[in-house]
């Protein structure tokens, strides 16, 4: 076992990941870690979680990859339980969060094209983030990236978030659409607050141009309802759905208004492993759990609990604010030892994530339990009291 032969696009520990269960993450020295990334926030029911094993083991005896030529059941049942969960009507399904937004982006600029006199510019937030594709890379307003790749997909209006006059100043003419994470996830956990998303959809609306929720991090009960948008009631024209919906198993989807698939002819979007039976089974498993009587609930419950530790954490040791909304929350230390402080809390058997240089994120699986919660407040505590060490010794 090397990695010598990989292209080192990030930094990794030396022992591979070997097995999984639940919140607990396995390596290959056989140490042990409370999980708090969950692969990005990937394993909505925890590591190999058995009814999505089951489903997956299932259809890949039943049947594979029929070729996106021909429907296949997972699909047609995916699409339906999606459009109905979401009052949305029309689903494509794809396989990562990136190939989602770059269908949104085009659908917005199909609609744009045939529906609003050749609109074809989409108003996006700074610090957002949107994927790694050329065109999601472009709508994002993650910094550092302006000057990655250049030339950059043009036609991208950055404003700040949580901001609805700046998002009536920007739209013009050449607008077709807003896009915006109801909750910036990997720009900081910064959410917009209920009001601003109810004014957005309200403005978007006046302004005649669509507006989309990329809902990869905060979608399917991340935030203790099934959509971020939900807490403030907003139904998008289209939204993005990616991470949690295969609860591990890569797949993803857009969802959209009737008014905006209208607009699609046959041939103009598509790809090779659209609609995967596989990943179209797995996230109908996913749907069952998360959508069980109580289930969201638990989360809310669950992030309460997560989020009053975090605040007695920030009080203890001095630190900032502790942001964001069910299973989706974030301690601002108020310096740049995030690194330190995930490292040390990793060398503690806990695995979190620094989105940015000062914050710490905490993304568990939807299922966790409060014991397993107060063990990562308590191993996260002895992290963060190692920091001023730790910094002084850099
Ligand atoms: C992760 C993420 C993406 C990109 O998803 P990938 O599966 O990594 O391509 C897009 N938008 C948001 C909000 C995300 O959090």
């Amino acid at each position: 076992m090397s990695h010598l032969h990989l292209i080192t696009t990030t930094q990794r520990p030396a022992a591979p990941m070997v097995s999984g269960r639940g919140s607990w993450l396995a390596d290959a020295d056989g140490r042990r870690y409370l999980d708090f990334v969950q692969g990005w926030a990937v394993n909505s029911l925890g590591h190999s979680p058995p009814a999505v094993a089951a489903a997956i083991a299932r259809q890949a005896g039943e049947l594979l990859c029929p070729s996106p030529s021909f429907h296949n059941r997972p699909l047609l049942d995916l699409a339906t339980a999606l459009c109905r969960i979401t009052t949305l009507d029309r689903a494509f399904v794809g396989t990562s969060g990136a190939e989602a937004v770059e269908v949104a982006i085009k659908l917005a600029r199909t609609w744009g094209a045939r529906r609003r006199g050749g609109a074809w510019r989409i108003v996006t937030m700074h610090g957002s983030y949107h994927g790694r594709t050329l065109a999601a890379m472009s709508a994002s307003g993650k910094p550092g990236w302006e000057e990655l790749f250049e030339p950059k997909v043009p036609g991208f209006d950055k404003v700040p978030p949580d901001d609805p006059a700046a998002v009536a100043r920007a739209i013009g003419p050449d607008t077709a659409a807003v896009m915006l994470e109801p909750v910036l996830g990997e720009g900081g956990v910064i959410p917009f607050s209920d009001g601003s998303l109810r004014a957005i959809r309200a403005i978007t609306r006046e302004a005649g141009v669509l507006l989309i929720h990329d809902e990869i991090q905060t979608g399917i009960g991340r935030t203790g309802r099934f959509l971020a948008g939900d807490h403030a009631g907003v139904r998008p024209d289209i939204l993005t759905l990616g991470k949690g919906l295969g609860g591990g198993v890569p797949i993803s989807a857009v969802l959209s208004d009737e008014s905006v698939a209208a607009c699609v002819e046959p041939g103009e979007q598509g790809g090779t492993f659209t609609g995967h039976p596989l990943g179209c089974a797995a996230a109908l498993a996913v749907l069952d759990a998360v959508l069980a009587p109580g289930f969201l609930g638990r989360v809310e419950a669950a992030g309460a609990r997560l989020r009053a530790g975090l605040e007695r954490i920030s009080i203890r040791h001095g630190l900032g604010a502790v942001r964001g909304r069910g299973l989706l929350c974030a301690l601002d230390l108020g310096a740049p030892d995030a690194p330190r402080v995930v490292e040390a809390a990793r060398a503690g058997g806990l695995l979190l994530n620094a989105p940015r240089p000062h914050l710490i994120r905490c993304m568990p699986a939807l299922t966790v339990s409060d014991a397993e919660i107060d063990q990562a407040l308590a191993l996260l505590d002895a992290a963060c009291s190692v920091r001023p060490a730790m910094a002084a010794a850099v």
